[in-house]
């Protein structure tokens, strides 16, 4: 069987029954959602899901997402909704958030690494939809990379790391978004931004009436620190290279310190705005995209970070972005991709 399906110019959704069936009898299957490609099973068997782990290398103790297609599925594996958490599933599904809620007992241990709560998201991308709407159960779905890389977001991104790892391959071009979804905790009635993502503690805060960011996302984790997501625990997005973040609200600063730093070395690479790149006279450069434009910043990021190994750099020096809206999933995502390396002015 052709395990390979192109949709990036193709509007013919119902070729997606051939990967629904995949997913329902135990398969995994590589697919686009608007955030980042994702690494699907079937959601409820606890033998599929633990392949995610497998080919992931992922660690057990790091729960996975489900994602749905619909609110009948909700109800089959989330109880105890309140009001503010319903409230934010109206406003915000189908897209890029993602809750947490208490778990129904259908829902495997595997999934959730033994929490009795359980991540829960709606996306929006077509191609998920239909896909989840053909498997009809909920799909587990973490970000399709080894464990540790930069999430993918785009097929030949990941071609070399998952193929042989999948049953079957969906090609639904460059997501959108690129970055993966905002991870939301209600407790005591106020919702926690556990990652950020597309949907910014602004925009949370006028469904609900406030907010509260996790101090872990822009920090590093104590070994012995209790989180509320095993997620944050872990190395990730990392390029082989050695990288360090810089950052300063006044750009002139930032410059002369990427210029300086850059001189202590051979062969450093800098990843900057476009706007910026002139100031910088060194042989390896990454334009992320335009300062004024957080979203295009957002779509390249992670292309970007699985760009640098190839040039062998001594250092990698990273700008920075303002942390408005979605400049905050940026940081957290480049904080952990410098391993915490960051030189903030
Ligand atoms: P990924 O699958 O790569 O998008 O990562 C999913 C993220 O959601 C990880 O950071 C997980 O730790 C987090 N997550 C998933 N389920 C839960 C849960 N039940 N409680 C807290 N965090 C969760
Ligand atoms: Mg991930």
């Amino acid at each position: 069987m052709e395990k390979y399906l192109d949709l990036k110019n193709s509007t013919d959704y119902s070729k997606l029954k051939v990967a629904g069936d995949i997913i329902r009898s135990g398969g995994l299957v590589l697919f686009p959602t608007e955030t980042v490609y994702g690494l699907g099973a079937n959601g409820l068997d606890k033998n599929a899901v633990k392949k995610i782990y497998i080919a992931k290398g992922r660690k057990q103790d790091n729960p996975l997402i489900l994602h749905i297609s619909n609110f009948s599925m909700l109800h089959k594996i989330a109880k105890n909704i309140s009001k503010i958490e319903e409230a934010l599933m109206k406003t915000f599904w189908p897209g890029p958030f993602t809750i947490i809620l208490n778990r129904t007992d259908i829902v495997p241990d595997i999934v959730t690494g033994g929490l009795d709560t359980v991540g829960i998201r709606m996306p929006s991308g077509k191609i998920a939809k239909e896909l989840i709407n053909y498997a009809n159960i909920p799909v587990a779905a973490p970000s399709a990379n080894i464990s540790g890389r930069p999430s993918g977001t785009n097929i030949s991104d990941i071609f070399d790391e998952l193929s042989d790892k999948v049953d079957y391959i969906i090609d639904g071009g460059e997501c959108e978004v690129g970055v993966e979804s905002t991870v939301v905790r209600v407790v005591d009635g106020i919702p926690n931004i556990l990652r950020p993502g597309k949907i910014s503690p602004e925009e949370i805060e006028k469904v609900v009436g406030s907010v509260k960011i996790d101090e872990h996302i822009l920090k590093n984790i104590e070994s012995n620190e209790k989180v509320l997501s095993p997620g944050m625990k872990y190395r990730h997005y990392a390029p082989k290279s050695n990288c360090v973040l810089v950052y300063s609200e006044n750009n002139e600063k930032m410059i002369k310190e990427i210029q300086e730093l850059a001189k202590k070395y051979v062969n450093p690479l800098i990843i900057s705005c476009n706007e910026n790149a002139e100031y910088y006279d060194v042989e390896h450069k990454i334009l992320y995209g335009s300062k004024d434009n957080l979203n295009e910043i957002a779509q390249n990021i992670f292309k970007d970070l699985r760009k640098v190994d190839e040039f062998e750099p001594d250092i990698v020096i990273i700008e920075g972005v303002k942390e408005d809206g979605i400049g905050l999933a940026i940081m957290n995502r480049l904080i952990r991709a410098c391993e915490y390396h960051y030189i903030k002015l």
